[in-house]
């Protein structure tokens, strides 16, 4: 008999779901994660995510419930808690070389509402064990082999090896998954890019404008050095906020690039009285998704067989199906091939070559314009502001939304409207190209 029905390797969102709704369902399940603590986040991470809208065909309704918020997934049809209100954000905006800068405003309903990730961990970790998961912590995985009955990892805690067996296992060990790397289910997968980030997340900011997140690119912001950072609100208060590197490898390049703009860059009069409260950092490898994610008894989820990233919510969601469909098939019916169609359904970028792209788009499209041109484009927009009740501004939406608001103005010559066009029209082929030069240079 195996240790275990189900063993899932990596407890971030998607394994942490798994885990408890597999408990819940009474499935004798263990969760293996290198960590040291469940119920912490030490991973670099934006802190966004979509809410009331359809997001990866899933609409998340929210729900406040005293100091609580409930978010019912209404496709999928469970709900999970976050232990907080939401905040929402109503302003993007984007600084180019010369300091113009082009904002989005929308008056009803967020563009995106904001998380703290401790809080989604303690809240998933403490379901996941009241629901009667077991937990292995500080313990990597790092071997992985099985028969037509069960699957046998190596996995060392502190420097001991032990073997334990299961009849499933559920490969949540996200991005560069090492699961997938080991049983070969990455064969087929096309590698695009890898990248390092690092975050600061800091207090007593004075930024001088309305809340909301800045994308700042061009070498001006940074020294002459290439890259870009993302300054996100942040949940810790108003002057809050996560400031992300997008460079290239080495990673001590974005560190670089954060020192710079904190304390030398134009804007690091901002960030004269702040103070970093945490610091985290990732390296991020884009691969085209798997078309079929399970490879004999082994069903990967989440970030593991997805194209750069599921996101929290989505992750979650993928966690839940996982589960569902793990127990069918201990049940002896075809579960992992029900997780396939509904991984294609869910995810547009497993069939969609286009969705894909459009993740990359909202911080490659200032490559297909010169300075005077996005210059040029910035001024306009100070002049016909955009302030809608609500927008689509998802990571997959946020590139066309801007680039359509720019289409609807008289001003712009119509090439540039075709360039444009072409832009959002362009699939994982031609960005492809972009990044290659990129990584290159
Ligand atoms: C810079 C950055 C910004 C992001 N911003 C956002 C955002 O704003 N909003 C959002 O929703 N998402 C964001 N994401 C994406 C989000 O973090 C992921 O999509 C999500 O965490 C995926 O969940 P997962 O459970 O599939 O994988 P992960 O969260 O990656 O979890 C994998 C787990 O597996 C463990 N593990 C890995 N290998 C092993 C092993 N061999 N043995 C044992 N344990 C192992 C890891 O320790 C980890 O706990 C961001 C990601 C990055 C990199």
């Amino acid at each position: 008999m195996s240790d275990y029905d189900v063993i899932v390797v990596g407890c971030g969102p998607a394994g942490l779901m798994a885990c408890g709704e597999l408990a819940k369902r009474g499935v004798r399940v263990l969760g293996v994660d290198k960590k040291p603590q469940l119920d912490r986040n030490i991973r670099t991470v934006s802190g966004y995510c979509f809410l009331d809208q359809p997001f990866n065909h899933e609409v998340i309704r929210t729900e406040p419930n005293g100091s609580k918020t409930l978010l019912h997934y209404t496709e999928n049809n469970f709900t999970v808690e976050y232990p907080d209100h939401m905040q929402g954000v109503y302003h993007t905006y984007m600084f180019s070389d010369t300091g113009k800068y082009w904002q989005a405003s929308t008056t009803k309903k967020p563009l995106y509402h904001i998380f703290d990730a401790n809080k989604c961990f303690q809240a998933r970790y403490s379901w996941a064990a009241k629901k009667g998961a077991e937990f292995l912590t500080e313990t990597l995985v790092h071997n992985v082999t099985q028969t037509d009955q069960e699957v046998t990892i190596t996995a060392r805690t502190r420097g001991k090896d032990r073997t334990l067996t299961c009849r499933k296992l559920i490969a949540a060990d996200g991005l560069s998954s090492r699961i997938a790397r080991k049983t070969g289910a990455n064969a087929g997968r096309q590698f695009f890019a890898k990248g390092p980030t690092m975050e600061y997340e800091m207090v007593g900011v004075e930024c001088p404008y309305d809340v909301g997140d800045i994308l700042f690119f061009g070498k001006k912001n940074f020294g002459g050095m290439q890259g870009a950072l993302l300054m996100l609100p942040s949940p810790h208060g108003p002057d809050a906020f996560r400031l992300e590197t997008i460079s290239m490898l080495p990673a001590s390049n974005g560190a670089r690039l954060l020192e710079y703009f904190t304390q030398q860059g134009p804007y690091a009069h901002w960030f004269k009285h702040a103070e970093i409260i945490d610091m985290s950092g990732a390296l991020v490898e884009l691969i085209s998704p798997m078309i079929t994610p399970y490879k004999g008894n082994i069903l990967f989820v989440g970030d593991s067989a997805a194209f750069g990233e599921c996101l929290y919510q989505s992750a979650t969601m993928a966690g839940y199906m996982g589960a569902v469909c793990t127990q069918t098939e201990l049940e002896g019916k075809k579960g992992f091939e029900e997780y396939t169609r509904l991984w294609a359904r869910y995810f547009e970028w497993v069939t969609d070559s286009k969705r894909m792209a459009d993740y990359l788009k909202r911080t490659m499209f200032t490559r297909f314009f010169s300075i005077r041109e996005i210059d040029f484009l910035f001024d306009l927009s100070r002049k016909y502001p955009i302030v809608m009740e609500e927008a689509e501004a998802t990571p997959y939406d946020y590139a066309t939304m801007l680039l359509q608001s720019f289409q609807a103005m008289d001003e712009v010559p119509q090439e540039m409207k075709d360039r444009m066009q072409e832009i959002i029209e362009a699939d994982m082929s031609s960005i492809a190209m972009v990044i290659g030069k990129n990584q290159e240079a």
